[in-house]
């Protein structure tokens, strides 16, 4: 099934990853990440290596969005349909801009991807496991939305009512 392993990270890491990010550019305590400012014009200006391009959908085909690296630079790329209902705060389309940012970070940026030929892969080491926990953990970040219902996070955090249910219930049962 898969064939990328990645450097286990534990939740709590990627938690305080996705917190860092919020920190580097003063978001700490929004509670709707501005997600298209950050990917479009604020990482451009942090790393010049970087780019973010709006793609046709023939060029992507049925991905909604990928994170390239070519030498050093490294290029995401968002499908135009799902760019257009990003903006306009769809909140699926939100979190695959934000999942590409968690490969960004974790697997482009950073070289922790290795081949994987076959046999058990933890969680942990699954970076699409990876870049899900890390959408999770910057659109519905746990010191700011703790004891809110899941439609209310939903509403307020710009994501779809299904990941805003999963990360509540994480934070209740401790994680
Ligand atoms: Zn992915």
């Amino acid at each position: 099934m898969h064939s990328f392993k990645a450097t286990p990270i534990k939740r709590s890491a990627i938690r305080e990853l996705a917190l860092n990010l919020r920190k580097t550019f003063g978001f700490e305590q929004d509670l709707r990440f501005p997600i298209l400012e950050v990917a479009e014009l604020l990482l451009p200006q942090l790393d010049r290596h970087y780019s973010f391009e709006v793609v046709e959908a023939d060029v992507l085909g049925s991905s909604h969005g990928l994170t390239e690296r070519e030498g050093e630079h490294v290029t995401i790329k968002i499908r135009d349909d799902v760019y257009e209902l990003a903006y306009q705060g769809a909140g699926r389309d939100r979190g695959t801009v934000a999942h590409e940012i968690g490969h960004y970070l974790m697997h482009a940026r950073s070289t922790t991807l290795h081949r994987h030929f076959g046999g058990k892969l933890d969680t942990c080491e699954d970076p699409e496991w990876q870049a899900k926990c890390f959408q999770g953990e910057l659109l519905v970040p746990k010191h700011l939305v703790q004891g809110m219902t899941a439609a209310r996070a939903a509403e307020i955090c710009g994501v779809s009512v299904c990941a805003a249910e999963y990360q509540l219930r994480l934070y209740e049962s401790g994680k």
